[in-house]
This record gives structure tokens, sequence and C-alpha cells, in this order.
């Protein structure tokens, strides 16, 4: 079995886990923010409500500030009705507190109406606060559990590193440099099994004199189209790990 060969082979599978945390670190962000955007959306919709609410309150408002007004000319008019001269004044003025009373009469259905449905939002706003607060802390339970996975991915990770520079102090210069060049530009990949002279990666053949001669196991070898280093899992030296990546 070939030491060197062996640490690649190790190496790559240290590679292989410590991409597959680190896209599982980076999910994080990505699924606080879906519940974060998940839940403005329902209380953006509980705020528009109590907007509306608000309103219909202040139209209301103002509604009775205009019955206290048609209130206060009437009493006016009555006044004025008390003083005037002739029939015919006291008529006219019969007729404009009869139109102001009717403005009253208006107004009061309106205010009524207003009321109704203020009362109905109201109702409905009660609901939906609970609801938000329920929600708001669903969301933060869920970001609490996420943060502490992502904090053990974290350590996990740095586990990893100390042993991935470990096996790196392992291989000659040469063949790290060459191993960090594959790593870069073939999909993070430098390493790959043959199996029944088919290179596992690119899967392509190998010719059948080189892999015999990989079966010998006497030199490292590079996959003639793909260039990634390669082994015979036939080996089971190479199949065994020396550090315990299992744990991780
Ligand atoms: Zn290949």
């Amino acid at each position: 079995m070939l030491d060197q060969l062996k640490c690649l082979i190790e190496y790559q599978k240290i590679e292989d886990k410590k991409n597959r945390l680190v896209r599982s670190s980076e999910e994080t962000p990505r699924r606080v923010a879906e519940l974060e955007k998940e839940f403005e959306l329902f209380e953006g919709e509980y705020l528009s409500k109590k907007e509306e609410h608000d309103v219909a309150k202040k139209a209301h408002k103002a509604l009775e500030q205009e019955m206290e007004d048609l209130r206060g000319r009437l009493a006016r008019q009555k006044t004025r009705q008390g003083e005037v001269k002739t029939n015919k004044e006291y008529q006219a003025v019969q007729k404009e507190m009869d139109d102001t009373k009717k403005e009253i009469s208006k107004t009061e259905d309106s205010a009524l109406e207003l009321m109704e449905s203020i009362e109905a939002l109201g109702r409905e706003l009660e609901g939906l606060e609970k609801e938000v607060a329920g929600k708001k802390a669903a969301l933060d339970a869920d970001k609490a559990v996420l943060e502490q996975e992502n904090s053990g991915l974290k350590s996990r990770l740095e586990r990893l590193e100390t042993i991935r520079q470990r096996v790196r102090e392992r291989v000659t210069p040469e063949l790290l440099k060459k191993t960090d060049f594959l790593l870069q530009k073939q999909a993070g990949i430098a390493v790959s099994a043959v199996e029944n002279g088919v290179c596992q990666i690119c899967h392509m053949n190998i010719p059948p004199q080189k892999f015999i001669e990989l079966q010998k196991d006497e030199e490292i070898m590079q996959c003639p189209h793909c260039h990634r280093f390669l082994y015979w899992p036939g080996h089971e030296g190479y199949c065994v790990l020396s550090e315990d990546l299992d744990s991780i």
C-alpha cells in the first residue's frame, strides 16, 4: 500500500465531509430568512388590519364631531325661530331645522354603521394579535434551534479542520500542490476509485495495461482523462481510514 496515496484518499474524504458541512451551515441563514419572511407576511396582514381599524376609529370620531356641530346648529335655529316676527320667516327657519334634523339622522346612521364595522374589526384584531404572538414565539424557537444547529456545525468544522491540517502535513509538498490544483479545477474531487477498469468520477475507461499497473499498487497514478489520482478499492488498506471521521 502506498502511504502517500492513502493520505490522498483520506484527504479527499475530509474534503467531501467539509463541503457537506459548509453547505449545511450555509443553509441556516437562508432558512432563517425564509422563516422571518413568512412571519413578516402574516404580521403585515395584521398591521394593515390594525391600520384599517385606526382609520375607521378616526372617521367615527369625525362623525361624532359632525353630529355635535349639527346639534349646535339645530339649537341656534330653534332660538332664531323663537325670535322671528312673521309666519313666513317662521316657516323658513322650520325648513332649515328639518334639513338639519335629516342631516343629523343621516350622520347617526353612518356613525352606527361605522361603529359596527369597528367592533367587528376589533374582534378580528384580537384573534389576529394572539396568532401573531404565537407565530412570533414559534419563529424565535425555530431560530434558536437553527442557530444552535449551526454552532454545532461550526464546531464540527473546526474539529475537521484540525484533522485536515494533520493529513496535509503527511502529504509531500509536490503531491499537495497537485491535489490542491485538482480540487480547484475538478469540482472539489482530486481522487477517484477505479472499478472494473472505469474511473468512478469521470466514468471513462482506464486502458487495461494501466488498470493492471494500478492493481500492482507500485506508484501513484492519475486518470488519463480527468487527471484525478486513482486507487483500486480492491486493496482494502485504502478503504480504512486512520482518522476517525465518523465521530465528526
Ligand atoms: Zn477520471
